[in-house]
């Protein structure tokens, strides 16, 4: 077959990268480019050339089934070189099913990266990840998907990961930060009128009148308008350039776009066309720009924090001394392998807040040890500026991470002291904290008399309701103040994330995103804190939460009313039924 896309692929014309790639590789590229056919190739020249095993992962299981039933099958049936090293499916003995095909010297794991049980798969030689931006950012609780792939591959010496994707959104593009690491590979061809090599760029194509028939390509250097029929013979004399020296050397990355596409793929003209219909249409031309040029779009309308501006306002109060304004201290603890971050908030009226810490204590969290300097920071008393004192009086602990059942038992010990675990709900429109499930049962599969709850916190609400709060000027409900012993690394992480915009059928969906490999835990920290406020409300009436508590902190005659207060979770069913209050809510 002898179409545009195979051309492109098997390099008749010296576009094929499978002879240039290192030991990591990144292939950036518009869609419809034969990425995916390059990819295959790669698959086809693994079992002909270097067998090994391999894995070979799609954006989602789904994907890879119909990647392995559409593509992978006929490339292998309609090249003899390979259907002779694979066994046929039929054979029941084969080791040939739709996720794992096996070939003399080798075998190819097919998965999604929304399986972190197919990404834990045997080490592997070889790793394709294929449209790696549309990966999820992390799965199962377990971590990057690219990540857990990667590690497939660390044991050999001779490995080969190769990334590929049509990029999307600035700074959140996975395939973009690996081809920024990379050495920045581009196809430069040759100018028919002067002979100077250059890459193909958008802004050099040129048309007359709004007639894309008239599309042409700009030399870079003598200027001459060079009219596609040269394309063909430039492929064929262009060479792959590398326009930045690599960090890792054996880092290579590939970018084509599709003005680069082979004569009756997809011409200037069409190009120019599509161009024309697009470019006042925010979703039609992200869309154009990211599978067309295989370039990001930059989101003009992410809420993006400066860490910097926020910085400049930090205020001069010490660290855990608690303002005269707040009436309540909660905490939130995000667990990591091997440590965990801990974020502590002071609120008032009208949820005004005020940073009181925020630091991480190193450590296993499978040990007691970890757990019992947690202990020690929740449980310790805060001072107010008037000399009062106060406790913590919520903390949510995630179980998301690796640690979950030691996150149960930690907090299911600590209920009644207001410690509970919580798990992250990136779906918007939910609440800052949800109902709260039962996560104990026996091998009966019963649930517990004594079981540990974990609450949904709706981490996409709070986001938007910090960065709408970062946003204030003015002191006040709603405000954020930060002491200026907070360090960069601080505001760096709790302005992290940033919403973009994802079309879906001409559809504007807003996500919170963080780009790969930044760290978040301020942000997370402090979304649970404020989840922990939350869980408070579910106890005390919201409206008078904040009156209440400062009450109880001033040395008063009300000595019942203050008891009450400081030790809200003395078992609340006696509280209530001893003097039902409406300040108490009961409905849990
Ligand atoms: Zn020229």
């Amino acid at each position: 077959m002898e179409n545009g896309q195979d051309a492109l692929s098997q390099g008749n014309h010296g576009l094929h990268v499978v002879h240039k790639l290192g030991a990591k590789s990144s292939v950036h590229a518009g869609a419809q480019l034969g990425k995916t056919e390059c990819i295959n190739n790669v698959v086809g020249y693994m079992i002909a050339h270097a067998p090994g095993p391999a894995l070979f992962v799609q954006p989602t299981i789904e994907m890879a089934k119909r990647l392995s039933k559409q593509r992978l099958d006929s490339l292998i049936h309609e090249t003899p070189v390979l259907s002779e090293k694979v066994a046929p499916a039929r054979s029941r003995d084969s080791g040939n099913t739709m996720f794992s095909k096996s070939f003399d010297g080798g075998i190819l794991l097919l998965t999604g990266a929304n399986s972190a049980t197919g990404l834990r798969s045997a080490p592997c030689r070889w790793v394709l990840l294929d449209e790696v931006d549309a990966f999820p950012a992390d799965v199962d609780g377990e971590g990057d998907p690219c990540a857990l792939a990667e590690r497939r591959a660390s044991t050999f010496s001779r490995r080969k990961i190769i990334l590929t994707s049509t990029p999307t959104v600035k700074d959140m593009s996975r395939i973009e930060t690996e081809y920024l690491a990379s050495n920045q590979m581009r196809y430069f061809v040759p100018c028919p009128h002067c002979g100077q090599m250059q890459w193909l760029e958008w802004k050099n194509i040129r048309w007359r009148d709004s007639d894309p028939r008239t599309a042409a390509y700009a030399c870079n250097s003598c200027g001459a308008h060079i009219p596609e029929h040269h394309k063909s013979e430039m492929l064929r004399r262009g060479e792959w350039r590398a326009t930045a020296t690599a960090e890792d050397p054996r880092t290579v990355g590939f970018h084509l776009s599709s003005l680069y596409s082979p004569l009756g793929w997809k011409s200037w003209e069409e190009i120019v066309t599509e161009f024309l219909r697009a470019k006042s249409d925010p979703p039609l031309l992200k869309t154009w720009t990211n599978t067309v040029l295989g370039e990001t779009w930059e989101e003009e309308t992410g809420a993006k924090m400066g860490a910097e501006g926020l910085r400049d306002r930090a205020e001069f109060y010490p660290a855990d001394e608690v303002p005269a304004k707040a009436s309540i201290v909660t905490c939130g603890v995000d667990v990591q392998d091997n440590r965990v971050a801990i974020g502590l908030y002071a609120w008032g009226e009208g949820e005004e807040s005020w940073l009181l810490n925020h630091f991480e204590i190193f450590g296993d969290p499978a040990s007691k040890k970890l757990w019992d300097q947690v202990d020690d920071v929740i449980f310790r008393t805060y001072k107010k500026e008037d000399g009062t004192q106060l406790k913590v009086s919520a903390t949510g602990v995630d179980s998301g991470g690796h640690f979950t059942s030691e996150v149960y038992a930690y907090c299911r010990e600590r209920a009644k002291r207001g410690v509970f675990a919580l798990k992250g709900q990136s779906q918007r429109n939910k609440p800052a904290i949800g109902k709260p499930s039962k996560v104990d049962i026996n091998y009966k599969g019963q649930v517990l008399k004594n079981s540990a709850q974990v609450f949904p916190a709706g981490v996409d609400t709070i986001k938007t309701t910090l960065f709408a709060r970062l946003k204030l000027n003015e002191e006040g409900p709603g405000y954020i103040h930060f002491h200026a012993a907070a360090s960069p690394e601080y505001f760096k992480q709790l302005t992290s994330e940033r919403q973009v915009v994802r079309y879906v059928k001409g559809f504007a969906i807003r996500e919170w995103k963080k780009k790969p490999g930044d760290r978040n835990e301020a942000l997370d920290c402090f979304c649970y804190s404020y989840c922990a406020l939350n869980y408070l409300y579910m106890r005390f009436n919201r409206s008078t939460i904040f009156e209440q508590f400062a009450k109880a902190q001033e040395p008063k005659d009300e000595p019942q009313e203050q008891k009450r207060v400081e030790s809200p979770y003395q078992p609340t069913r006696r509280r209530v039924s001893r003097r039902p209050s409406s300040s108490f809510v009961t409905n849990w």
